[in-house]
């Protein structure tokens, strides 16, 4: 199964990533979580992606189509693969296709993730995630706190708000987010496997998807 998961920053699209990584056994590619890692090893990517990051700008196209292909050559995609957080532009979208074409794959579904600004600012702010980069697990100081403060439930690591989750750098991805990826929804609308779901629930949002994907 190749899942497409857009919506706007704190939508919860890590969330569900992870419900449909445990349900139907296929990988999560979140550009993010890439570009974070290449950060931390302090590679030539990692540098050239950081100022953006760290602004609430967007990584420039060929640099994530670049991790995109590499990504996609991996054994562990044959299964499927959900995209968290790509494509992020139309640019990415149309390379994408391309790709997907090439490689003589089809998506079967382009989902996306509704909730209101205000909802999408209270969980980007209140989220912590687990500084152990092969772990990431996502907390929430309201609504999944970890047992012990501080301290990753699943493998004990501190757990830190992201350099990209202040105030200030929420706004601009935001701001971001309805100027460059936004017009993504029109791009997929009419594809016959595009839907939009309400995401305020998790559990909630996670049924519907996989009531739609059955059909
Ligand atoms: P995320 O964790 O998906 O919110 O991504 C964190 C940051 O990484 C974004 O604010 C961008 O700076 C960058 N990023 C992640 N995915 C992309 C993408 N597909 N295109 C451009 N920049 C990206």
């Amino acid at each position: 199964m190749r899942v497409i998961l857009l919506g706007a920053p704190g939508a919860g699209k890590g969330t569900i990533s992870t419900l449909l990584v445990e349900q139907y056994g296929i990988v999560q590619i979140s550009t993010g979580d890439i570009l974070r890692n290449e950060v931390k090893k302090g590679s030539t990517v990692g540098k050239e992606a950081a100022g953006y990051m760290n602004r609430g700008a967007l990584v420039p196209d060929q640099v994530i189509m670049e991790c995109i292909r590499e990504r996609l050559k991996e054994p562990d995609c044959a299964k499927g693969f959900i995209l968290d957080g790509f494509p992020r532009t139309k640019a990415q979208a149309d390379a994408l296709k391309a790709l997907l074409a090439g490689m003589g794959l089809v998506l079967d579904a382009v989902v996306n993730l509704e909730a209101p600004e205000d909802v999408l600012l209270r969980r980007l702010t209140s989220r912590r995630t687990c500084s152990n980069t092969a772990c990431q697990a996502i907390f929430n100081i309201y609504t999944k706190p970890p047992r012990v403060e501080g301290k990753c439930d699943v493998c004990g690591s501190a757990i830190v708000q992201r350099d990209d989750e202040t105030e200030a750098v929420i706004q601009a991805r935001l701001s971001t987010y309805r100027e460059k990826t936004a017009p993504l929804i029109d791009y997929y609308a009419k594809d016959p496997v595009f839907f939009a779901v309400p995401c305020l629930d998790a559990k909630e949002c996670f049924a519907q998807i996989g009531a739609r994907l059955k059909k």
